[in-house]
Formats: C-alpha cells, structure tokens, sequence
C-alpha cells in the first residue's frame, strides 16, 4: 500500500534514506518532509528537507 502523504514514491529504509539538505537528519517517514526538484546543466536533483523550517533556511542561504 502506498502511503499518500510521502514524496518518496518508494517504500525507504533507514539505510537509504535522504538527508535533509539543511540538518542531515535521516528522513524516512516524516510526513511533514519535503521536497524541491531543482534542473542543473540536465540533471535533475532531489532535494530533501525534514520540515519547512529547514526549507525556509535554505532557502535564505
Ligand atoms: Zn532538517
């Protein structure tokens, strides 16, 4: 069964999970993640944030 509130699209275990971009903490199943899909010279990268908080860091970067 898919869970419909993660971004992943795939089950995730621990051991490769994504790392928030901003904190590194781990993210397996938190369901306030998210995710900005950035294109750079034709590749397409994943960037993951355990929270908006972290994002809105990020962001200000
Ligand atoms: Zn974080």
């Amino acid at each position: 069964m898919v869970d419909p509130t993660s971004d992943l699209g795939e089950d995730v275990s621990e051991e490769d999970a994504p790392e928030c971009v901003q904190c590194g903490d781990p993210i397996v199943a938190e369901t306030d993640h998210r995710v900005r899909t950035t294109v750079e010279d034709g590749t397409v990268d994943h960037r993951h944030f355990c929270s908006d908080g972290c994002l809105d860091e990020w962001r200000d970067d």
